[in-house]
């Protein structure tokens, strides 16, 4: 075989090894390849010290493709390419280790194809490992094509489904390593392949079958966790994590970006998932814990998703229990069911595909420590109760990376197998559940979903319509004017109808979530949900979408993409007005101070260009010419006035914000998504480190210190001593909490995200109490009868303050066990729970009393500085585009306020 790599933009071309878009991925670096692809082919030696610079990795991909040549006819082992069989103790496989043995592999197998479906964030091959016999992968153009009908019921007529359930191989996607301290699967994908590609009773089964391999849904963190292991092994520090994140923005929420699709790695499974290939079943593989059971296989546990197909739900159940029968079968014990991985949140590598009708299939087994061997004597166990969801308990004993290796490898195999012997059962479940889901888009309410143009943010209307487009939703546009329900709407209004197969994933994305309450025994605790219990799409992105009961009738036009509308900044002069409305404005904001602009923020409404504009407008002096740049690029339209006199008292910034980004040794996926965001939004930062911090002298370089959310133990202390180098160990510590009292005293402005601001009221006096919530010890205190893990909450807007700019009068905050504050004299409330009611728009809540008119935003002046505290999550996982908004007016503001004292005194 030779390796192909797969267009990034539609996944629909094939190119050959000698593909332009190759040789420009792999820079000047391709004619280096062959010396190289010899160097993969010996184990390599032990990588030593931090993640490899880009330059370094770039020519990986040259080196596998060249590797992936027709070599010897003799299929090869793992073993045999690597040096050491797969699960050893203690030794890891590099990112281009894999990628040359699954080359090699390919080359040598006709049952096995490799192909690159991108670069990863830091610029490794994205793989994607294709199996089954021969005679399928020569048919694989029609086998995706066929797929893509069975995902769509609509297009099949009867005699074509009937032929397609008498012939079409299941197709089953196994996806490893997405967490990448939970590395033994990616080992296991080797064994894996090799054993489909030379095992004889599986061979047979692969006529049945064809199997996706993700060698890892994060090459990255491969190697970001290889080479911590590596340098660690041996050493007191031998099995830790490293102290940093293992995907460079989103770190362990790698897994919990499968409907917002901002990452990378996300995007090329996604375009695998619901372009390419549409599978019957997803395989997730994981670990957890070391000392409970020693694999998790659904069934899942309660509550269901009320959006989920039922029969999906049994097969899941099904399919889950094969794969356990298997290890019982090979005297693997500890295979536990039913545990707290529920079948009720959204998001994930396998909850997304079960929107999509797949069947989504979850393994957790217990880990080691890395790649390093643990002994759990039987009282150091904590294995449920032996009963159905635990037939088979675990004697304990010696636990191995083999181990895993070795369930894990015991589970894919009875997966693969099951989906041979139940193909056509398979195939057909696959088509009955798109009906089902297409029929009651027609029966039940809402029947469409109507995304209106004209909204407060254009750019996340859009974002939010290529999400779902990149998720397989159908979405059309309105070319003319129309009317549902009695309403009037535009001609740009996006159409979504629900009577499409992939119903479940939308319907499931914009209705509000009501998590039902569960206890662990009747009065007594709650039980959480396993990840957050509200997603919301429509009121986190805060973009208005309508439900439909009757009929649309309106003319549509189907569309692929959505691009933003070039904008412009209308009228003469050089005073710019901006509503601040869209968070493409703030990009531009930033262009503009970047250029030389001053930006000021209207104190009270004033009249300018034939309309009134609230307290809190941005008026741009001296950079129209940016602004106007901006507008055509991100679709903004502004407004210019001649002259605009500034009124007394006004709060004006002079420069961009200096921000400082604190970056904890704890490998906080907050402060990744902190930067994710602000990079997306071109707010530069520095990331400070904690001997940064320590260091002092902070307020002459930094106008605004941003604190990520993490506890106060953990800013406080860090990694603690012994669990890390000690150059890794403790965290801001008393010095660098110092550092940041003298840059208050000194005027600075500290923004504290969600748990940082427990940090900021107990160790930065900033005045504010928590009334309850929050994470971490004090929580004890604070939180009888009331939690909220993941929920999306209104709150009251003060517009008359400047953080508020932009704002409506009210809001929709992602709220996750985050700490419910009270402004003390001197601080102020920007956002409020209203004084009565519930605030739950989205999820659950226990005990909302505690909340009514606490604050959720307190800008709290301290010394010649201030906090703005945040007690909720302005940025939780890039997904809260309605609030990005006062992260970056914390932002502007903060800095201007810092811009009124003199920096360094
Ligand atoms: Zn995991």
């Amino acid at each position: 075989m030779i390796a192909v790599s797969v267009n990034q933009s539609t996944g629909a071309r094939e190119r050959g090894r000698d593909d332009p878009g190759c040789r420009r991925y792999c820079a000047s670096r391709c004619a280096r390849a062959d010396a190289r692809s010899a160097a993969l082919r010996r184990p390599r030696p032990r990588a030593r010290g931090a993640a490899p610079s880009a330059a370094r990795r770039a020519p990986w991909l040259c080196a596998f493709l060249a590797a992936a040549a027709p070599l010897a006819a003799q299929v090869p082992s793992p073993q045999s390419v690597l040096g050491f069989r797969p699960g050893a103790d203690s030794l890891l496989a590099s990112w281009s280790q894999i990628a040359g043995y699954l080359g090699r592999l390919a080359a040598a197998s006709p049952r096995v194809r490799l192909d690159t479906i991108g670069p990863t964030t830091q610029g490794r091959p994205y793989l994607l490992v294709t199996i089954s016999d021969s005679a399928n992968l020569a048919r694989r153009s029609s086998l995706m094509a066929a797929q893509r009908r069975l995902a769509d019921p609509r297009t099949l007529d009867s005699a074509t489904e009937a032929r397609l359930v008498a012939s079409q191989p299941a197709v089953v996607l196994i996806s490893c390593a997405i967490h990448s301290t939970e590395i033994a699967s990616s080992l296991m994908s080797l064994e894996l392949a090799y054993r489909l590609a030379t095992d004889s009773a599986l061979g047979a089964a692969l006529g049945n079958v064809v199997v996706l391999l993700v060698p890892s849904a994060n090459p990255d963190g491969i190697d970001i966790v290889g080479e911590w292991y590596r340098r660690t092994r041996g050493t007191a520090f031998d099995g830790t994590s490293p102290p940093w994140l293992y995907n460079t923005y989103a770190g362990h929420d790698d897994n919990r970006d499968w409907f917002m699709v901002t990452q990378l790695e996300t995007q090329h499974l996604t375009r695998v998932l619901y372009r390419m290939w549409f599978p019957e079943v997803v395989y997730d593989i994981h670990q957890t814990g070391g000392d409970g059971s020693r694999l998790f296989l659904p069934p899942f546990d309660d509550p269901v998703d009320p959006n989920l197909d039922g029969a999906l739900v049994e097969a899941i159940g099904h399919v889950g229990t094969a794969m356990a029968t298997a290890l019982a079968d090979a005297g693997r014990a500890g295979v536990e069911h039913r545990a707290h991985f529920d079948l009720w949140w959204h998001g994930g590598n396998r909850s997304a595909p079960v929107r999509h009708n797949m069947i989504g299939i979850l393994s957790e087994a217990a880990s080691v420590r890395i790649a390093s061997p643990v002994l759990l004597r039987p009282g150091e166990l904590h294995q449920p109760e032996r009963g159905v969801s635990f037939p088979l308990p675990w004697a304990g004993g010696w636990w191995r990376l083999r181990d895993i290796v070795d369930y894990e490898l015991i589970a894919s195999e009875a997966l693969v197998r099951t989906a041979a012997a139940e193909r056509a059962e398979f195939v057909r479940r696959f088509v009955r559940a798109g009906r089902r889901a297409v029929a009651a888009g027609f029966a039940e309410s809402p029947r469409f979903y109507l995304i209106p143009p004209a909204q407060r943010d254009e750019g996340a209307r859009l974002q939010l319509a290529n999400l779902l487009i990149a998720t397989g939703i159908e979405i059309s546009r309105a070319r003319a004017p129309f009317t549902a329900d009695g309403r009037a709407y535009a001609a740009g209004t996006l159409v979504i109808p629900l009577a499409q197969p992939f119903r479940s994933h939308v319907k499931d994305l914009f209705e509000r979530q009501v998590y039902p309450e569960r206890r662990v025994y009747p009065g007594g605790p709650l039980i959480p949900p396993y990840d957050v219990a509200g997603w919301t799409l429509p009121l986190t992105m805060a973009v208005a979408v309508d439900s439909v009961r009757g009929a649309v009738a309106a003319d549509v036009q189907r569309v692929d993409t959505l691009a933003v509308t070039p904008g412009r900044v209308v009228g003469a002069g050089d005073v710019v007005l901006l509503a601040n409305r869209s968070n493409a404005e703030a990009t531009a904001v930033w262009r503009a101070l970047s250029g030389g602009a001053t930006v000021e923020f209207a104190p009270q409404p004033f009249d300018a260009a034939g309309r009134t504009w609230p307290q809190g407008t941005l008026v741009v002096r001296g950079g129209r010419a940016a602004l106007s740049r901006a507008a055509i690029e991100l679709g903004l339209n502004a407004t210019a006035v001649a002259r605009l006199p500034s009124a007394a008292g006004t709060l004006t910034l002079r420069r961009a914000p200096r921000v400082g980004l604190y970056r904890s040794r704890n490998g906080s996926a907050d402060e990744g998504w902190t930067r994710w965001v602000l990079e997306r939004l071109g707010v530069p930062y520095t990331s400070l480190s904690d001997s940064a911090m320590r260091a002092g002298n902070l307020r002459p370089r930094f106008d605004v210190v941003v604190l990520p959310s993490e506890s106060p133990g953990q800013i406080r202390n860090g990694r603690p001593a012994g669990s890390a180098p000690p150059e890794y160990t403790g965290g801001l510590g008393a010095a660098g909490i110092e550092s940041l009292r003298a840059f208050l005293r000194a005027g600075g402005t500290v923004v504290a995200l969600d748990q940082a601001s427990l940090f900021a009221i107990e160790d930065l006096a900033a005045p504010s109490t928590v009334v309850a919530g929050g994470r971490g010890p004090r929580e004890a205190r604070n939180s009888s009868r009331f939690g909220a893990p993941g929920s999306i909450f209104e709150v009251v807007v003060d517009r008359a303050h400047p953080l508020a700019s932009g704002m409506d009068s009210v809001a929709a905050i992602f709220f996750e066990s985050s700490p419910v504050l009270d402004a003390a004299p001197g601080g102020r409330a920007v956002l409020s729970y209203r004084s009565e009611g519930s605030p739950l728009l989205s999820g659950f809540v226990e005990g909302a009393q505690v909340l009514a008119g606490r604050a959720a935003l307190i800008d709290a002046p301290v010394g010649a500085g201030r906090v703005i505290l945040f007690g909720f999550s302005p940025q939780h996982r890039a997904q809260t585009n309605g609030t990005f908004k006062l992260l970056t007016n914390a932002l502007l503001y903060g800095a201007a306020q810092a811009g009124r004292t003199i920096p360094g005194r």
